[in-house]
């Protein structure tokens, strides 16, 4: 059941950190994997390592998700799986944060998700079958400290109603459940825009002591997106070492 071999997997942001080792672990398990990501050159680079194809894609752009999604489903049929797991993180203070700031947080962690689960869900749908794993955060539940990143935490609690909305609308067809993972060892936390002091407040929330490998949460998504997950659906599986317990 854990099998993916011969499955379209589309993993959005998958070019680099969670995405890529999402891409990886996917196509280890046998998927073919389509990674779509705005950096195209980087995608590229993932891509080949894969053996699978590149796809340009930014997820802001709701007609751009539909073009690819149509020309995807016509050349290689409908993605049994898709990730969506593009996402941007921007630290600042509610009282001072740039509306533009604020918009653009929202604009690729919400809007992005929606964008593109309804494009290449629209085939998923048609099909009768496929699987949904969204990419959200413990953010979206709770908060954490002490970076201030409201805009964050609003889209990522608006991408697990999202998640289990679409499941309820989608089921019987097409299940979608999200991963809300931890401090996760990438370059939105490692370098982005995070300070190198809060290190410290972070691992002392986290029982686990540690921060998680984009690996440990690349192989929740494989479980979810896999059979083994049959009955699962509209559901937000945390992989967070424990920091939410
Ligand atoms: P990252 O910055 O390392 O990688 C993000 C990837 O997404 C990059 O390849 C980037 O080019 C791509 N991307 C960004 N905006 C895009 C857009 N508009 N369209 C298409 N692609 C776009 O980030 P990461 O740490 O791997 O985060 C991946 C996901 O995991 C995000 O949704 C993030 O919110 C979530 N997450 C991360 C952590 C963490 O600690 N790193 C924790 C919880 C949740």
């Amino acid at each position: 059941e854990f099998d993916l071999t011969g499955r379209l997997a589309v993993v959005t942001g998958g070019a680099a950190g969670i995405g890529r080792a999402i891409a990886e672990v996917l196509a280890e398990a046998g998927a073919r994997v389509v990674v779509a990501d705005r950096d195209f050159a980087a995608a590229k680079a993932t891509a080949s390592a894969l053996k699978g194809h590149a796809l340009a894609l930014d997820v802001t752009d709701a007609e751009g998700c539909e073009t690819a999604a149509t020309k995807l489903a016509a050349g290689h049929g409908p993605a049994a799986i898709l990730v969506n797991n593009a996402g941007i993180v921007q630290n600042a203070p509610s009282l001072d944060v740039a509306l533009a700031d604020w918009r653009r947080v929202i604009d690729v962690n919400l809007h992005g998700v929606f964008h593109t689960a309804r494009a290449f869900g629209r085939h998923m749908v048609a099909a009768g079958t496929g699987s949904v794993v969204n990419i959200s955060s413990i953010c979206g539940e709770v908060t954490v400290h002490p970076q201030p990143q409201a805009a964050y935490n609003a889209a990522k609690a608006g991408v697990n109603l999202l998640t289990k909305s679409l499941a309820v609308e989608w089921a019987g067809r097409v299940r979608v459940n999200a991963i809300a993972p931890g401090y996760t060892a990438t370059e939105l936390t490692l370098l982005g825009r995070s300070k190198p002091e809060w290190f410290n407040t972070w691992l002392a929330g986290i029982p686990m002591g540690r921060l998680a490998n984009p690996r440990e949460i690349a192989l929740a998504v494989a479980f979810l997106a896999s059979d083994a997950a049959s009955y699962i659906t509209g559901t937000v599986l945390t992989v967070d070492g424990g920091y939410t317990a």
